[in-house]
Formats: structure tokens, sequence, C-alpha cells
């Protein structure tokens, strides 16, 4: 706390890992002596920029650019950048410590960064937007590269913007190399990225249940949040014939009794990632409930999928959904449960998947997007899906390998840690002081 004041989230994401891995490390002397918790969660190294730009009006505005390059034990630095007005330096380096044991899950050789700006998209046109991120990218350019770091989208980034900032980057150095993925299919995107991330997170809890025998079909499932994440983690709920009941936003939630059907979804995919509009509007066009103000975690369910943003599921909320019989909670979203939140339910004995086992289909099939351009090829969706399914199994297994607790019950959270901690030890050993 002392060397990072101020920066809470921060503190909160190393706490969680190090609850985990402190008793692992205690085993293995060889990890105190070489001080590798405290050498991890300490960042490879931070850039912090001014971001100058000009508005419709012609008004000179200033936004503040990060990139926090955490890792690259185990690949070149890799992760999203987040547009939003909260973002602010405990955020990233939050989410740059929780992608370090992601990306180690994935299988693949990724290292771990974050970045983005306190910009906020919301209310700016589509030219305010591109100037934007031309003036992010003519700063960030000069620390990101193929072989280096390769950022993608988060919050506020989406296809629109990874496009501006790849535009500007063959431009400012004259090269076509796959520097950001999340790119459009046209020009060296992969087919499924967009969709990885929520179908990775369906994906997972599929894993989870079929653990204990149990299945997917037929539950009711409640989902926060309406980007990128949430419409896709519904999408693929819905597919596998699961009952979606809810999705939210900042302003509120919406309740549709009868479930969103593919069609009401892709009227919230035009509406919240196109037009930028508020979930609000689905009640007003279909059958179904509008609480403003409220969260999806009150609506009795079978399963919950937190997919909005960090701390928006509480203890309370944890007890609530433990009264209402929900089984089992996959975050979509990074840390989106509180430590409090999370004791419940473990305590309850509902199964928990953390983000950094859960949401990693979205960084996988970005580390499947590099393999494309670095070898020239374009693969199939149905192939990058099989992968991504297979990716998530793989994850699931390494945190049953880890985290199984008394009376069998499975502690994804403690798996998720310290096998995306050990690959990533061992590689920092192996290279002495460094
Ligand atoms: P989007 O910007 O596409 O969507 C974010 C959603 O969350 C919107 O519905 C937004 O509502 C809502 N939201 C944002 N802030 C708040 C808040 N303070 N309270 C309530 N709702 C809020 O982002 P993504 O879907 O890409 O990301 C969502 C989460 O998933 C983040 O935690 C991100 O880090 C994580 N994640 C994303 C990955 C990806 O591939 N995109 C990969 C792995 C994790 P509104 O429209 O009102 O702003």
């Amino acid at each position: 706390v002392k060397r990072n004041p101020g920066e809470p989230e921060f503190y909160q994401a190393v706490q969680e890992v190090a609850a985990s891995v402190i008793p692992h490390v205690n085993e293995h002397p060889k990890y105190i002596k070489a001080r590798i918790l405290e050498r991890l969660s300490e960042p490879d190294r931070i850039i912090i920029f001014r971001v100058c730009w000009e508005d419709d009006k012609g008004t000179y505005r200033v936004n503040r650019g990060y990139r926090v390059q955490h890792s690259n034990a185990i690949g070149p630095y890799k992760g999203g950048l987040r547009f939003h007005p909260a973002v602010n330096l405990s955020v990233l380096k939050f989410l740059a410590f929780e992608q370090t044991f992601k990306n180690s899950l994935t299988t693949l050789p990724m290292g771990a960064a974050k970045g983005g700006s306190n910009f906020d998209p919301k209310g700016k046109s589509e030219r305010e937007v591109m100037r934007f991120c031309q003036a992010f990218m003519t700063e960030l350019c000069k620390h990101i590269g193929n072989n280096i770091d390769i950022p993608a989208g988060d919050i506020g980034v989406g296809t629109r913007e990874i496009s501006f900032m790849f535009g500007q980057w063959k431009r400012l150095k004259n090269e076509f190399t796959g520097a950001l993925t999340g790119k459009g299919l046209e020009f060296g995107g992969s087919h499924i990225r967009k969709e990885a991330t929520g179908y990775g997170c369906a994906y997972f809890m599929e894993a989870m249940l079929k653990h204990r025998g149990d299945g997917i079909k037929g539950k009711t499932c409640v989902v926060s949040g309406s980007g990128n994440v949430a419409i896709f983690t519904a999408e693929k709920l819905i597919d596998l014939g699961a009952k979606v009941v809810t999705l939210s936003d900042s302003a509120g939630t919406i309740h549709d009794k009868d479930g969103i059907t593919q069609e009401k979804l892709e009227f919230i995919k035009d509406l919240k990632l196109f037009k930028k509009g508020r979930i609000a509007e689905y009640a007003e066009k279909f059958d179904g409930s509008y609480h403003a103000g409220k969260k999806p975690w009150g609506v009795k369910c079978d399963l919950a999928f937190p997919c909005a943003t960090q701390n928006e599921l509480f203890q309370d909320d944890a007890k609530e959904l433990a009264k209402n019989g929900c089984v089992a909670v996959a975050e979509g979203a990074n840390m989106p449960c509180t430590p409090e939140a999370i004791r419940v339910f473990q305590e309850e004995r509902i199964l928990y998947a953390p983000g950094k086992a859960s949401n990693a289909g979205g960084v996988a099939v970005s580390g499947l997007e590099m393999t494309q351009n670095t070898t020239y090829m374009a693969w199939s969706g149905e192939d990058v899906d099989l992968l991504l399914k297979g990716i998530m199994a793989d994850i699931h297994q390494q945190c049953i390998n880890y985290g199984v607790v008394d009376g069998g019950y499975i502690d994804y959270s403690k798996g998720a840690n310290l096998a995306g901690f050990k690959k990533v030890a061992d590689a920092m050993m192996a290279y002495g002081v460094l």
C-alpha cells in the first residue's frame, strides 16, 4: 500500500492473487529467494503521455494516455486499451497485473499490458473519435510493435477505434504488421475476435457445469452490461439453449421474463455497438421492463454473468443471488465481483469463475489473430471457434489441476491464480536476476 498510494484497484487485484499464491510460494522457497511475487507486482514499465486533439468546434482538447507494460516474461506485451473517463493509473495497473495471469492461462506465448485514456467516446462525433485515436497512436506507436507490444480493445474501444488507430500506425510506420488486434476482417482481423470474450465466457460456464454433471440448456441467466462482452455472452448462451433475461448499461437494467431472443439481441447490437444508444430503448420496443439505476442481481436466475466493469457486484448482491438459487457465476468483465461477494459465493458453494479464466477467450483469439498475421493466413470462423473452445477447456482443466479444495468443491480462483502464476514465475526464475 505504501509503495502504491491511491491505487485501490491495483492493491485489490494483487491482494487477491497473493492470497492464493503465498501458501504455494511458502512451499517452494526458490520463489521466495527470487522475490518472484514482489517482482511480479511491479510493472516492467509505465508510459504516460499527453494526447492533444481538436474537437469539431476547433477547440484544443487535452487527455492523458497510458500504457502499462506489466510483464514480457512469456511473450510480447499484450492487452487492451480502455477509453473511459474513469481511467486512471490504478485501474490500468490492476488490469495489466490480471492480464499477466490470464495470458499465461491461455497457453499462448503472450506477456501482459494494458493501456488507454480518460477520453470519453460518449457524445463525441465520429470525426472527433478519429482525431483522438490518431493523436493517441502518434505517441503510442513509439512503444508498441509486432514483437514488442500488441494492444487490443476494451471498454470504449471497439473495431471502429482499433481501425482508426491501426490506420494511423500504418501511416506512421509505413509497414503493415499486426501491431494491434481486433482489426476489421478486411485488413488482418480474425473471425470470432469480437465474439470471443463472450463466447469463451459461455464455454467456460458450460465446462464448469459439465464437470459436475449439469448443463446450460434450459437455465435462466442474468447478464450485466450491453457492450461487446455482454452481448456475445448472451448470444452464445441463447445458442446453447439458455434463457437470458437481463442486460444493462451504466444507466439501468432491462428485464425480459420471456427471454431475449437472437432477433431481439440483433436490435441491441445495433443500438449499443453501432448507434451507441441507451439500453432503456429495449423496453420501449419489446415487452420487458426497464429499471433505472438498478443492476440485474435481484432477478431470479440459475446462472449469473457480470460483464460490465470492475466492482459491479457487491456482497449484498451475492447474498441475493444465493437466496434466489443461483448455482454458478462466470465473470465476463475484469474483477466485477468484490472480494466480499466472492467470499459469499465460496461459502455458499456457488461455482465462481474469475475473469482471468472465464474471459480469457478474447485475448486468446487475439493471440490467434497474431498468428494469422505473422503467417499471412486468414482462418475460417469455424476453425477459430474450435480453437477457442479447446483453449477454454484447457483453461478449465488447469483450474481443476490447482483448485480442488475440501469436499471436491473447485476453487476456480485459486486454480487460475496458481496455474497462471507458475508459468510466469518459472520463466522469471530461468532468466535469473532481472
Ligand atoms: P464495452 O465498452 O463494449 O461495454 C461496456 C459495458 O459496460 C457497457 O454496457 C457500459 O454501459 C457498461 N459499463 C461501463 N462502465 C460501467 C459502470 N461504471 N457501471 C455500470 N455499467 C458500466 O466494453 P467491453 O464489453 O469490451 O468490456 C466489458 C468488461 O469486459 C470490462 O471489464 C473489460 O475489461 C472486460 N473484458 C473485455 C474484453 C474484450 O475483448 N472486449 C476482454 C476481456 C475482458 P454504457 O453503454 O452505459 O457505457
